[in-house]
């Protein structure tokens, strides 16, 4: 029998993350404050994130940073992650290419996620802290901070976006089973919130309004301190504990990739699989190629423009140098809500731009036609996010078959879509669709971060 999967025992969970800031030829440029234009240091961070966060998120010297011990026992969990061979999807691809995946979709949230929220809620603990908060909007960042702030005895508050408050009750009921407080956003607890309230009665949310209502309650709360699932340096870094994993996997399987994909959202589980190979191809020399999935209708790292920009919707955060489509840019509603981010995270879009990774584009549609072809063959049914990796891989495969050259190619499973059967459900009824968003309208939202970079 062929050998499916590559398993690590837990004492191979790395003991230290790999700091990409460290070795890259350009390093990022500066994050601004937005009202000087000065270049931040870490404790102009200090008020909103906990010190060595804020530290991490700015350290470009160190290649390597310890994985604290306790860290480390909350990976064992459900760390090492399995590395499997897709043998079926090969064969229903007719591929001459060797697939394999990394599953994330293993950890207790369901999804990549909780490698960085374990990480924050640690170091929050460390600090004295007592309260973390955050925002969520289809719920599965909140749902990983809920089960690390249970894991390091702190008390956590997410707010979700009224409007998925509703519509997807099964992951608000995920974090309170895990003990968080959820509070539907715009709420009057907050001042920010209060405003929209005020001026509209039956606001639904945004992911803006959220994060207005965290941030303020982290600021004002004596021992608060905020936390952010996707784009930072810091939750990049965490991340990488998958690609040291994968890379130690390939070895046992034997392989090394020639081509490693992940969806793309504001980029960490990206970064996640792809640094510990892509430091290779700078040291070494490999030539590896690395695909980033993103959504046709968020497509930042195709058609969005490199500059500085606001983090968030309404502007609270610093200015990060990064591809983006302008913090005012409204994506449509498609079911992969953690890839409805405007801007890619702040190393990824340096790389972008020296060349170091390249990006697609993915039709909703065909992300979902890859979702169900992996389900059927693979036998996870994966999230919506994860989808668009599966195409992207899916389509180097068919390339492939077309050339007739066997590559190997490695992509990240992000998560399981076992909440979002709603989601499948509209596109086995024939109601999903695709949306295309022109170049005129795109110009349109990139004006508003053109106008800070004057
Ligand atoms: C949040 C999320 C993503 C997108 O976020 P990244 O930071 O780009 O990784 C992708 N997949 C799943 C399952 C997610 O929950």
């Amino acid at each position: 029998m062929k050998q499916k999967k590559f398993l690590l025992p837990e004492s191979e969970i790395p003991t230290a993350w790999f700091n990409m800031q460290a070795v890259m030829p350009n390093k990022p440029l500066p994050i601004l404050n937005p009202a000087t234009h000065e270049a931040l240091k870490p404790q102009d961070l200090y008020p909103i994130f906990c010190e060595e966060c804020a530290n991490q998120e700015l350290n470009q010297k160190d290649e390597w940073i310890p994985i604290p011990d306790p860290v480390r026992e909350q990976y064992a969990v459900y760390r090492c992650t399995p590395l499997v061979r897709a043998y079926d999807l090969e064969a229903a691809l007719g591929t001459p290419a060797h697939i394999y995946f990394k599953n994330e979709s293993v950890s207790p949230a369901g999804s990549h996620k909780l490698n960085s929220a374990l990480a924050q809620a640690y170091y929050a603990k460390q600090q004295g802290i007592t309260n973390i908060t955050t925002e969520t909007g289809a719920g599965q960042w909140g749902g990983a901070l809920s089960y690390a702030a249970k894991k390091f005895g702190l008390e956590c508050a997410v707010y979700m976006v009224k409007v998925s408050y509703e519509q997807k009750p099964y992951r608000r009921s995920i974090m309170e089973t895990f003990g968080a407080t959820i509070t539907p956003s715009p709420s009057m607890s907050t001042r920010a919130g209060k405003d929209i309230i005020t001026a509209n009665p039956n606001d639904q949310g945004s992911l803006g309004c959220a994060i207005s209502e965290a941030i303020e309650l982290a600021v004002s709360t004596p021992n608060c301190k905020y936390t952010l699932g996707s784009v930072l340096n810091h939750v990049c870094l965490h991340q990488t504990v998958i690609g040291l994993e994968a890379e130690k996997q390939m070895e046992l399987a034997g392989e090394y990739p020639d081509i490693v994909i992940a969806c793309f959202g504001g980029g960490s589980n990206f970064s996640g699989i792809t640094y510990p190979f892509m430091r290779h191809n700078i040291q070494e020399g490999k030539k590896t190629r690395f695909i980033a999935a993103e959504p046709a209708s968020c497509p930042k790292l195709t058609r969005g423009k490199f500059e500085y920009d606001f983090g968030d919707e309404a502007g609270l955060t610093p200015l990060l140098p990064m591809y983006t489509l302008g913090h005012d840019f409204k994506p449509a509603s498609i079911h992969a809500g953690g890839l409805r981010y405007h801007g890619a995270g702040v190393i990824m879009s340096q790389l972008m731009k020296d060349g170091f990774m390249e990006a697609v584009d993915v039709e909703q549609l065909d992300s979902f036609n890859a979702g169900v072809l992996f389900a059927r063959t693979e036998g996870i049914i994966p999230a919506p996010e994860s989808c668009h990796a599966i195409a992207a891989t899916i389509k180097e495969a068919l390339k492939c078959k077309e050339i007739g050259e066997g590559k190997t190619i490695l992509f990240n499973l992000s998560g399981h879509g076992m909440v979002d059967m709603s989601a499948y459900d509209k596109y086995f009824s024939g109601e999903m669709r695709n949306y295309n968003i022109s170049d005129e309208e795109l110009q349109k939202y990139i004006k508003s971060a053109d106008a800070l970079n004057k």
